[in-house]
C-alpha cells in the first residue's frame, strides 16, 4: 500500500473540534533483507502510532496489526485521554493473548507514538511507548528522544556500563525488556506533553534508528518541510544504509494550536486519506 500524503485539521468529519491542527506523512518498507513487513502503523486522528511485530510470519505481522486495530474504537474522536490509551493497550494485549493461545505460536509487538489530547483545556499529546520503537520531538531545531527504550542495551547505558553511541551496534541491541505479548511485561509508559505550533513528532520502528543516527534523522527532518517528504526520505536513508529490518515512520506536524476562527483546512480535508498500514 502506498502511503498517502495527508494534510488535515486533526478532527474527524462532523466531530467536535480538535484541540490542534496537524498534518502528517507516513512511510514503511520491509527493508532489504526481511521477506515480510511485520511493522504496522496507524495515522488517523487522534492516533499517530507505530507497532513493530515480532515472531515471524503469521505472528509478528498479526501481532502488530492487532495492536493498531485495538485503537479503532477511538478513531475519529477529537481527542483521547491517557486512560483511553492505556485501555487500548490492554485491549491490544487481550487480542494478542486470545489470538496466540490456541495456536501454540508466540508473537508480540512494540508500540510507540502520540495521540491528540488535552490536559485541562490545554492542547496536548499523549505519548505512549512499550519496547524499542521510538518517539522523537523536533522543537526549535532540537531533536529529542521522548520515549525511553525498554531494552537490554538501554539498561546497560543507564547502569553506565555501555556508552550511548555503542548501543546501536551492541550484539544485544535487539533484546527488548517490554512488549505487548502474552509473556512479556506489557506495562506501557504513558504521559502527556503540551502541543506547540511548529513542533514535529516522529514515531519510528528500530529499522530506522538501527540504520541511521539521530544526527542524520535531525538533518532529514530539518531539510524536508513537508511531513510526507520527510517520512519518505527517512525510509530511503535507512534503505540506503543497509535496511536490515522493516522500517516504518510516522511524521506529525502541529500546525496551529487552539480554536480556529475560519476553516481554511476544509479544502485540504477533502483530499485527506487516513492511513492504516497493517503488517
Ligand atoms: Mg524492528
Amino acid at each position: 500500500m502506498t502511503p498517502h500524503p495527508s494534510t488535515v485539521d486533526a478532527r474527524g468529519a462532523g466531530q467536535e473540534r480538535s484541540p490542534f491542527i496537524a498534518r502528517w506523512g507516513t512511510a514503511t518498507d520491509r527493508g532489504s533483507v526481511r521477506r515480510l513487513n511485520e511493522d504496522s502503523l496507524l495515522a488517523t486522528p487522534p492516533f499517530f502510532l507505530v507497532a513493530d511485530g515480532m515472531g515471524g510470519h503469521d505472528a509478528g505481522d498479526v501481532a502488530s496489526a492487532l495492536v493498531v486495530d485495538a485503537f479503532a474504537p477511538y478513531v475519529d474522536q477529537a481527542s483521547v485521554s491517557e486512560l483511553d490509551v492505556r485501555a487500548a493497550v490492554l485491549g491490544a494485549r487481550r487480542a494478542i493473548v486470545e489470538f496466540f493461545a490456541p495456536t501454540g505460536m508466540s508473537g508480540g509487538s512494540t508500540l510507540t507514538g502520540v495521540a491528540v489530547s488535552t490536559v485541562g483545556d490545554a492542547p496536548a499529546l499523549v505519548v505512549v511507548n512499550i519496547g524499542d520503537s521510538r518517539t522523537y520531538r523536533l522543537s526549535e531545531g532540537r531533536l529529542e528522544q521522548l520515549s525511553k527504550d525498554h531494552s537490554t542495551v538501554q539498561e546497560l547505558v543507564d547502569a553506565g556500563t555501555l556508552a550511548p553511541e555503542e548501543a546501536r551496534t551492541h550484539p544485544s541491541r535487539n533484546v527488548i525488556t517490554r512488549a505487548i505479548s502474552p509473556t512479556a511485561d506489557s506495562e506501557p509508559d504513558v504521559w502527556s506533553v503540551p502541543a506547540r505550533a511548529g513542533d514535529r513528532y516522529l514515531a519510528c520502528s528500530d529499522g530506522l534508528t538501527g540504520e541511521i543516527s539521530d544526527a542524520h534523522i535531525l538533518e532529514i527532518l530539518t531539510v524536508h518541510e513537508d511531513p510526507q517528504s520527510a517520512a519518505s526520505a527517512l525510509v530511503a536513508a535507512a534503505l540506503a544504509a543497509e535496511g536490515r529490518d522493516n522500517i516504518t515512520v510516522v511524521v506529525l506536524d502541529v500546525l496551529s494550536v487552539g480554536p480556529v476562527a475560519d476553516d481554511p483546512f476544509d479544502e485540504i480535508f477533502e483530499d485527506t486519506v487516513p492511513t492504516v498500514q497493517r503488517g
